[in-house]
């Protein structure tokens, strides 16, 4: 797939994270790695109405390559490099601010859940990457802490991020982090898990 092709898909996906209730218009940012290079969202731009000739193309030295579409490239691109430079084997990448996942990583706690046999087949848990300061390449400097083994983590004092295969896969797994803050978050409303046995845990992120 070629960064002309890619737009297409970014754009289809960029509606539906925005429908999806888990960004504001203007947040987060979706991205692909193509034949040759990348695209990604563009700055401060309706996720609703964005247009393909107005995604940003990378070329493959991560160097912004298509300054006519009067966008500008947002300074978020760097965590989205870093997620392809560490990760070889995956091509789409969303970075997003949803309200729960958020909450987790604002208040710098992982997501280690005990009890959700679902979340912990799925991911086990969800790191924290330590903060790093935004607008510089600190913003992106624990991903390669965390990322090589994990599919999904969180961005200290900032939001949270999933990498994936493809665009349909990495939009699934951000879905699937937000619901698993708000369930954790709920269930400590409840009064804390119903715990599994280390064990059953440990073969459950085995499956
Ligand atoms: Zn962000």
């Amino acid at each position: 797939m070629n960064r002309q092709e890619a737009k297409k898909i970014i754009v289809e996906y960029a509606k539906l994270l925005a429908q999806s209730g888990m960004v504001t218009l203007y947040e987060g940012n979706l991205s692909l790695r193509c034949s040759d290079g990348y695209v990604i969202t563009p700055s401060s731009t309706n996720k609703l109405t964005l247009k393909e000739n107005e995604v940003i193309e990378l070329d493959r030295d991560g160097i912004f390559a298509n300054p006519e579409c009067g966008k500008k490239i947002s300074s978020e691109y760097r965590l989205h490099l870093e997620a392809y430079r560490v990760r070889p084997d995956v091509d789409a990448c969303i970075h997003f601010h949803s309200t729960f996942a958020t909450a987790y990583a604002v208040a710098g706690k992982a997501i280690e859940p005990k009890g959700d046999s679902t979340a912990i087949i799925l991911y086990g848990e969800i790191p924290l990457c330590r903060y790093g300061r935004p607008r510089t390449d600190a913003i992106a400097a624990d991903l390669k802490k965390y990322l090589p083994d994990h599919d999904a983590v969180l961005l200290e004092n900032h939001g949270a991020m999933v990498v994936a295969k493809d665009m349909e896969a990495a939009f699934a797994s951000a879905q699937i982090v937000e619901k698993t803050a708000q369930i954790e978050w709920l269930v400590k409303a409840l009064g804390g898990e119903s715990c599994l046995p280390d064990d059953e845990i440990e073969f459950l992120k085995q499956l």
